[in-house]
């Protein structure tokens, strides 16, 4: 039986009384607190006590999923901060250098902000991105938060302040209207932040409502959380757990599939006696679990550790997903990972499991016309190219059709991509730039 645990937060004003950080060096802390002025700093007392190897420090991969460090930061982003900071500058102008910086870090990737965000008449409906056909995302206002934050995470300038959370629910719960007349949406993935967050009577009053009869068209639902990661509690000695667990099996009783979309990095994530203890409790429930993550240098860029981690979690019973490739903001400079890497390491690690494992899809990146997987490299007619494939297209009718691009091993996201064998673009361009067009007009038009 694992024992209970109460939640406690750090935030980066608590940095001096985390007691574990006591040991390290003058540097690594110094690079810390400049690097946690620019990225988004939360971490909770499991994931210190439970998670991080303290002894290998700061080469632990637990250590440097929550930790940000001075090597995130680019080196001039980095004196700049620091120069700052040791010219003791007043607060006011310190803020406005962070901010400086946060902005050179394409803090809004891949029109998330805009093209995604669906309309009822001339209305936007708050906290829905309705990007593909059968899918709709959900952003609870009470949701946009974490257990602890990912010093890669793409919607860290949300975690930063630099969204306002437009993205979010508003008390109108519009959504469901919305749900309610799109008769092709399988799908409603709640996300966030971590809805897993919420109070169990808050994340009810989402999901319950889709289990009536006027949202027997919704089929799936799907919650996107990391908390089996950072606060696997959540099932176990939360107040409030067994009122989760309940909520759970009433969504499977009504005829739903639940799945639980796990972000897992790391098999470490999966080798504590609280997240084995979860995973059993939620899969007790009739929900599924299944995995995704991104390729993350100095994280998980080794064909060993995701070879481990997938087995581990087809042992577990965990479903592997997704595999992605980290997008092109915040701290990329050290996250990224040239895509011929992250295939490298997709073979490597798939080719040696069983066929239960092999449900994975990618390496894919979310990119603006839809989720594109590397399928492999070919030599076609003495040019050595990248199979490309839709996983997901903005039109679906781009799904399963192979494009290829320009080999070349140093590219890292989608928008370095040409395309193979001389031709001026993609078979895909014309028609997104008319959708994307379409999008932009009836914004306008709403204003
Ligand atoms: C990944 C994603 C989905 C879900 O896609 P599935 O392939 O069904 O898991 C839905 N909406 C957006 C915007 C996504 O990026
Ligand atoms: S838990 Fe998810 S949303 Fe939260 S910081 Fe990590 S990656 Fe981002």
């Amino acid at each position: 039986m694992v024992k209970r645990k109460e939640i406690k937060y750090y935030t980066k004003k608590d940095l001096d009384r985390i007691p574990q950080l006591s040991n390290l060096t003058y540097d690594l802390i110094f690079g810390l607190k400049l690097a946690a002025k620019v990225f988004p700093f939360r971490v909770n007392n499991y994931v210190l006590e439970e998670l991080i190897d303290w002894e290998n420090i700061p080469d632990d991969p637990m250590f440097r999923l929550v930790f940000p460090m001075g090597e995130m930061l680019e080196t001039q982003h980095f004196h700049t901060i620091k120069e700052a900071v040791e010219k003791e500058l007043p607060a006011g102008e310190i803020k406005k250098t962070v901010q400086e910086i946060r902005y050179d870090l394409n803090p809004h990737p891949d029109g998330q902000l805009t093209a995604n965000i669906p309309l009822i008449g001339n209305e936007i409906v708050r906290g829905v991105q309705h990007k593909y056909r059968e899918t709709v995302l959900v952003f609870p206002s009470s949701g946009q938060t974490c257990h602890s934050y990912c010093t890669f995470c793409f919607r860290w300038a949300q975690f930063a302040g630099m969204s306002n959370l437009k993205f979010a629910t508003d008390g109108s719960r519009r959504f469901q209207e919305y749900l309610r007349h799109q008769k092709d949406v399988t799908d409603v993935l709640f996300t966030g932040g971590d809805p897993m967050v919420m109070k169990a009577s808050k994340l009810k009053t989402y999901v319950e409502p889709l289990l009536s009869n006027e949202f027997s068209h919704i089929q799936n639902i799907r919650i996107g959380t990391k908390s089996i990661s950072y606060w696997p509690y959540r099932y176990i000695s939360d107040e409030d757990s067994a009122e989760i667990l309940k909520l759970f099996e009433k969504v499977v009783d009504a005829g739903k599939h639940l799945a639980i979309m796990a972000h897992f990095n790391h098999w470490r994530e999966l080798d504590t006696d609280a997240a084995r203890e979860a995973i059993k409790i939620i899969r007790s429930t009739g929900a599924e679990i299944r995995s995704q993550s991104p390729v993350l240098n100095h994280i998980n860029a080794s064909t060993q550790v995701w070879r481990k981690m997938w087995k581990e979690q087809v042992k577990l019973g965990i479903v592997p997903y997704y595999m992605f490739i980290e997008r092109d903001t915040g701290a990329h400079h050290y996250f990224a990972v040239p895509l011929t890497k992250a295939l490298k390491i997709f073979r490597e690690a798939y080719s040696h499991l069983s066929g239960l494992s092999r449900t994975v899809r990618g390496p894919s990146m979310s990119a603006t016309p839809g989720k594109i997987a590397i399928e492999g490299t070919a030599e076609i007619n003495g040019e050595k190219v990248f199979v490309l494939n839709f996983l997901q297209g903005r039109n679906p009718d781009w799904v399963k059709r192979p494009f290829f691009a320009e080999y070349d091993e140093n590219i890292t996201w989608f928008n370095e991509l040409r395309p193979a064998f001389g031709e001026s673009k993609f078979f895909f361009e014309d028609e997104l730039n008319k959708i994307l067009k379409r999008k932009a007009l009836e914004e306008k038009l709403v204003g």
